[in-house]
């Protein structure tokens, strides 16, 4: 069976998209930790990250890159933090976090809800950033 981030790079389930190729997509975490939380997901199903052939991991994470320049240009902050956790979603995936401080990484921080169009501004910002780079 399909995982939910496999339904959503499909467009099968909405999703706040920030920056798509033939092999990866990355969307707006839907409980943000802060604005502009982004996950970066290989299309391919594979749960454990660390599973990933080691070509895949590294263009995983060159794409990651790429959309981590494209948030650090439209939304203030220090750095952009990346993080692997896994526990929640069986499908790899990388979270890209804008932070201010060490404490903008700590997963145990009540999650953000912001509004629908927010969201929409934010994940179309860091878009065109991305394509535009
Ligand atoms: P992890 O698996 O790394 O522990 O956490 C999964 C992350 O995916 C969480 O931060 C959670 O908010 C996010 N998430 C879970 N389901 C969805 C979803 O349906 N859409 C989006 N955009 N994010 C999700």
């Amino acid at each position: 069976m399909a995982t939910i981030f496999s339904k959503i790079a499909a467009g099968e389930i909405p999703s706040y998209c920030c920056a798509q190729n033939d092999e990866f997509y990355a969307f707006l975490d839907i409980n943000p930790m802060v604005k502009g939380h982004t996950l970066v997901i290989p299309r391919r199903e594979v749960d454990y990250i660390f599973d990933l052939a080691d070509d895949e991991l590294a263009r995983l994470h060159v794409f990651a890159a790429r959309v981590a320049r494209a948030i650090k240009s439209v939304i203030p902050c220090v750095k952009v933090g990346e993080a692997v956790l896994g526990l929640e979603v069986p499908h790899a995936h990388i979270h890209l976090i804008p932070m201010q401080s060490e404490r903008d990484m700590l997963f145990s921080n009540p999650k953000l809800q912001l509004p629908a169009d927010e969201m929409q501004a934010v994940a179309d910002a860091i878009r065109q950033a991305f394509e535009k780079a």
